[in-house]
């Protein structure tokens, strides 16, 4: 399947809406039957048919056929967050007693559902340095029945080799779950290389437009049907109509927006790496990355993902350079269309120390590479890297 055919047509059966280019937006929270023996069929399959829309409604059935084919999976459920979809992942594959192996430093709210929340149901997580598989197979325990990936991950981008930790899983019946937010369908295939469940942010790359908060699990018929009996029904975290109906639309210019961040990004990129008041940049594709070889391996192509660490040991000089950027918008997020800059320091009281036993230091700032011009983000980045 074609990425055009996937985008402007799967799913969609203009035939039965008038011919209407853009789909309706399906806004009612019940389906009616015409007898007795039609609602009965009704309930046999609420993945499948309508009933309720917090089972299956026909706009964000759209979707969803358009992000499994995408990751290249059989099906895929969408929820009102990419937490949400992560935490149902997780939900629906482990019980009391059990056992995860998670990356170390995963998105913090991925983090919170194995640790918080689950850790209070008696399901244990031991979180390791995954940029050697060796360390996935020396934490499994007979208990183990889940890994967590998040490949590259959103601060610092490590990476995991997914072949060879879906590889290592599968010889022992332990499910794999990946988050894929970072790389987009278009530049990773877990399922491919053998993840069996992927999840995203749609609010970031697959939406990109800054205006809708959304996620996606996709994975085999089978898996997706689990997660849907448990976690997907029973905790109601599903996408509305409307937010589905903007989805599909910002997914339709998914491959030219993507296309068009790889290449800026690798302008500011080598704009940066070469700047004097910018003591490392931290991207898959840095010249001083250990993993460029699973780099040109396992991803397709950039994302717009970049973390600077500034020449200085000052917050305030820090704060100097984000406060003078006018064209990156300081804030959380990224994957829209415009460029962000997420200082690191922001999350720390002002007196905190710079180097924090965990994590990046207070000197870095993550930046997203939007859709502007690439000697406009250079300009923006040289004004405000002579303030620091
Ligand atoms: C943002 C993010 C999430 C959570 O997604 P929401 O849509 O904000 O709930 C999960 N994983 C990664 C890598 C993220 O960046």
């Amino acid at each position: 399947m074609d990425l055009g055919y996937i985008l402007n047509q799967l799913g969609e059966e203009r035939e039965r809406y008038f011919g209407a280019v853009a789909p309706p937006i399906v806004q009612s929270s019940i389906f009616a039957f015409p007898n007795v023996e039609a609602m009965r069929e009704g309930f046999r399959d609420e993945l499948g048919e309508h009933v309720y829309t917090r089972g299956n409604n026909p706009t964000v059935e759209i979707l969803r056929r358009k992000v499994a084919a995408l990751e290249g999976a059989e099906d895929c459920l969408m929820f009102g967050s990419g937490a949400a979809a992560m935490s149902a992942g997780v939900i629906a594959s482990v019980a009391g007693g059990d056992h995860v192996v998670c990356v170390a430093r995963p998105y913090s709210w991925t983090r919170a559902v194995l640790k918080d929340l689950l850790g209070r149901f008696g399901v244990s997580t031991t979180f390791v340095d995954g940029t050697d598989t060796g360390n996935f197979e020396a934490a499994l325990t007979t208990r183990t029945r889940l890994i967590v990936l998040e490949s590259p991950n959103s601060m610092t981008f490590e990476q995991q080799d997914l072949a060879a930790v879906a590889a290592l899983a599968r010889a022992r019946g332990i499910r794999t779950l990946c988050d894929n937010s970072h790389a987009t369908p278009l530049n990773q295939s877990p399922i491919a290389l053998g993840i069996d469940l992927v999840a995203h942010s749609a609010t970031k790359y697959l939406n990109g437009h800054s205006d809708v908060v959304a996620g996606a699990l996709c994975g085999s018929s089978a898996l997706i049907r689990d997660v849907f009996r448990g976690p997907y029904m029973t905790l109601g975290a599903i996408l509305a109509p409307h937010d589905a109906w903007l989805m599909i639309r910002g997914l339709r210019t998914l491959p030219i927006r993507m296309q068009r961040i790889a290449t800026t990004t690798t302008t500011v990129l080598a704009f940066l790496e070469g700047h004097p008041r910018v003591r490392r940049v931290y991207s898959p594709r840095a010249s001083d990355n250990p993993q460029l070889g699973l780099t040109e391996r396992q991803l397709a192509g950039a994302s717009g993902l970049l973390t600077i660490e500034l020449a200085t040991d000052e917050v305030a000089a820090v704060e100097r350079f984000c406060d003078g950027l006018t064209r990156f918008l300081m804030t959380v997020s990224w994957g829209g269309y415009e460029s962000l800059a997420f200082p690191v320091c922001a999350v720390f009281p002002r007196d905190a120390p710079l180097r924090p036993p965990q994590g990046v230091p207070l000197n870095a700032v993550r930046l997203s590479i939007g859709l502007e011009d690439a000697d406009v983000l250079v300009a923006d980045l040289e004004a405000a890297l002579q303030r620091l």
